[in-house]
């Protein structure tokens, strides 16, 4: 038995507390690298083998046993090998004889060699530490994402930096993801889930661009991309990334008006108008080869008709040569408002390009678009420009085309309110002209002004 023990690192001791006598395996002497004749058996020398700094610990947890509060005694601490060198060891034992006072009289027990163990355990908090220290370095927050196999779900791991992603805390999401999808928009959390389901199913990577609504700095917009991996329990396990993309998405809205409006009158750009020109054109033929099915015609909020406006400053050119192009400028400025401010805010206009525009009227049929011109027109001709104290009258032509169901393009009614416009400039300006839009070779069939 004692030869079994001696090859397992393991020593047994056998300690006469009455006399302080202790005595040794031959196992335990070689563990600290004594011949069991070198070590002395007294009680007080296998204290001073103890590292000064456990000794205090070492004694307290032996008088805990002695004193009957703890079973048996137990303890990880330091021991001095014959070389001078130290070694973890656990020691175990137990009071085997007490007197009729229930003092002990007599202790067995083993002392292990736990060295390795303990570099183990060293090494691995020295790896927690180092990865803890780095992915806290990194500006955004560095998670495992763990989904168990009943959907159950945490962040198994969480850097600080959630703090700032999210405003949570690591262990407010260590057992549930719930705290962490309650800062997310909830016009979003549906887009969250959906790509966090796509990427388990196809163990695709994850991307989302989301909105989040923190107690202190309110909307923010974030981005995750992760990785999952299918776990034995069938389970997904994730790692990834989530970034603050609140700057980012700013920007590229700040391009985005850039690109689709003007920079003179901030109406929508020539681009940006014919893409609502488009959305008026497919509600249109969308209506047509619905047959009148699909919804009741007429009102508010109606498809199956839209008209185009085509607008142009008359003898804008005297303008600019009278009075410079600067405040040619503000007359533009000028006449954007007062369009501006006529449209229902269902309609949408925009600057194609010098002191010509464009208005779309959706749900409008000729009729009223000629009333909304009539009413712009006079409009226009009565609210001269004041410029640096002066005011410039000016007068607009306007021409109308409604988008029918044989157009096959959003470019052919504007081609004919284009037509209707040069009618209006050749029949003398500041007037209002109406295209024929069916029947092909009929343009102008109706004058107005
Ligand atoms: P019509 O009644 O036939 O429309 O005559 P018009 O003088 O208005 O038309 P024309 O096309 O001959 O002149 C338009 C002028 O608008 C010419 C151009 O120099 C000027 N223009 C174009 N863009 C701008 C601008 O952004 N600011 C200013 N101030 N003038 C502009
Ligand atoms: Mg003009
Ligand atoms: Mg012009």
């Amino acid at each position: 038995m004692a030869q079994a023990i001696a090859g397992s690192g393991t020593g047994i001791w056998d300690r006469n507390i009455a006399t302080g006598e202790i005595r040794y395996s031959q196992g335990w002497a070689e563990l600290l690298g004594y011949r069991p004749d070198e070590v002395s058996n007294r009680i007080e020398d296998s204290y001073d083998r103890v590292h000064p700094d456990d000794l205090a610990y070492v004694q307290a947890t032996m008088q805990a046993h002695f004193e009957g509060r703890s079973p048996g005694y137990e303890v990880e601490h330091r021991l001095r090998c014959k070389d001078g060198a130290y070694k973890w060891v656990l020691s175990r034992g137990r009071a085997i004889e007490r007197d009729a006072a229930g003092r002990p009289l007599r202790m067995v027990g083993t002392t292990t060699d736990i060295t390795s163990m303990r570099l183990l355990a060293e090494e691995l908090r020295t790896s927690r530490d180092l990865i803890a220290n780095l992915t806290n370095e990194i500006p955004g927050l560095v998670f495992q994402y763990r989904q168990a196999a009943d959907g159950a779900a945490c962040l198994s791991y969480a850097s600080m930096r959630i703090a700032d992603i999210f405003e949570l805390l690591p262990r407010q999401v260590a057992t549930t993801v719930a705290p962490l999808e309650a800062r997310i928009h909830p016009e979003d959390l549906d887009l969250y889930r959906a790509t966090r389901a796509a990427s388990a199913a196809d163990l695709a990577p994850w991307h989302c661009t989301f909105r989040v609504l923190l107690p202190v700095h309110g909307l923010r917009w974030r981005k995750i991309d992760a990785h999952p991996v299918r776990q034995k329990d069938g389970g997904i396990l994730w790692h990834g990334l989530v970034v603050d993309v609140t700057e980012h998405k700013r920007v590229e809205q700040e391009l985005k008006d850039l690109a689709c409006i003007d920079h003179l009158t901030q109406l929508p750009n020539r681009r940006a108008f014919a893409e609502r020109l488009d959305e008026a054109f497919q509600g249109v033929s969308r209506a047509a080869t619905c047959q009148g099915d699909c919804y009741a015609a007429g009102g508010e909020g109606d498809d199956s008709r839209a008209a185009v406006l085509m607008i142009d400053i008359d003898h804008f050119k005297i303008i600019n040569d009278t009075y410079g192009h600067t405040v040619g400028d503000a007359v533009i400025r000028h006449f954007a408002t007062m369009l501006r401010t006529t449209l229902r805010v269902t309609d949408s206009a925009g600057r194609l390009g010098g002191e010509e525009f464009a208005a779309c009227l959706p749900g409008a049929d000729l009729a009223q678009a000629e009333l909304f011109a009539r009413r712009l027109r006079r409009r226009v001709a009565a609210n001269p420009a004041i410029v640096r104290g002066r005011a410039i009258d000016f007068t607009v032509s306007i021409g109308i085309s409604d988008i029918t169901a044989w157009d096959t393009h959003a470019g052919d009614p504007l081609a004919r309110a284009d037509m209707a416009l040069y009618s209006a400039k050749e029949r003398g300006r500041n007037r209002v002209e109406i295209a024929a839009g069916r029947a092909p070779g009929l343009r102008h069939d109706r004058a107005a002004s």
